[in-house]
This record gives C-alpha cells, sequence and structure tokens, in this order.
C-alpha cells in the first residue's frame, strides 16, 4: 500500500511537470526513441531504418529488396528528414513524441531521483544507482 501511495504521489509530481524529465536529456531521448516505437510515425520508421541502412553501404540489390519491404526509401520527404545526421533525428523524433504523447509513454523512472532508467525493465538507476528490485512494479505511467 506504502508503494501503491508513493506511485500516486508520483505520477501526480511527474503529471505536475515537478520533475527532472521535464527537460529531455540524453538518455531520456535515447529511451524513447529506442523504447516508445509506438508513437513514432509511418515515416519516421522507415527514416529510422533508412539511415541505419545508409551507413552498412549496402549493394544496390540488397537496398532494392529493403524499398520492396518499405524499409528503405530514398523519397525526397524522407531524405530531408535525415539531413542533419541520425543524432539530430533521433531527438527531433524523440522530442515531438514525448511533446505529443507525454501522458501516454511508459517511462520506467528511477523512484528516487525520478530519472529514466536504461530500459523499460531495469530496476536499478543509472544515475543514483537506487536499485528497486525488491519493489512493486507501478512506477510506468
Ligand atoms: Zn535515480
Amino acid at each position: 500500500m506504502i508503494v501503491k501511495d508513493h506511485c500516486h504521489l508520483y505520477c501526480k509530481h511527474f503529471l505536475k511537470g515537478g520533475c527532472m524529465n521535464e527537460v529531455l536529456y540524453p538518455e531520456l531521448i535515447n529511451y524513447i526513441y529506442a523504447f516508445c516505437g509506438d508513437f513514432k510515425t509511418l515515416d519516421e520508421k522507415i527514416a529510422g531504418r533508412t539511415i541505419l541502412y545508409m551507413q552498412m553501404n549496402l549493394n544496390q540489390k540488397l537496398v532494392a529488396s529493403l524499398k520492396n519491404r518499405g524499409w528503405y526509401s530514398d523519397e525526397r520527404h524522407i531524405i530531408d528528414m535525415l539531413a542533419g545526421g541520425r543524432h539530430a533525428f533521433v531527438v527531433s523524433v524523440a522530442t515531438r513524441i514525448y511533446y505529443e504523447h507525454r501522458e501516454q509513454l511508459k517511462l520506467n523512472v528511477c523512484p528516487r531521483c525520478f530519472k529514466i532508467a536504461k530500459t523499460p525493465l531495469a530496476k536499478q538507476c543509472q544515475f543514483c544507482f537506487y536499485s528497486w528490485h525488491d519493489k512493486v512494479e507501478c512506477l510506468s505511467i
């Protein structure tokens, strides 16, 4: 019950915008980009795959095959999304998702410092090293 109360307080705290997650720091950006893919647009998904494949210097036959599957695109609007490089693209996508879907995101945050964990299943903080392995899972909002 204590844990539940803690979560309730935590969620209110989070939704009021009174915690560290208000500022998108690199670890939060990477988490959102990696684990909140349901909120990516189709173009963002295609662009994300395209830039990964672009870095692999694939042969034309393989590129054609990827295009057929919808995993690679050289359409103007996709290339424009990637013009600033992968890092700028990741920041842009994560920032959009955060501001448009903030209250729907399942963010695994540290119960002590409220910063983001490395993965949705992590139970130890990458910042303050607090461990919540023995706590009930209820911190996702
Ligand atoms: Zn922490």
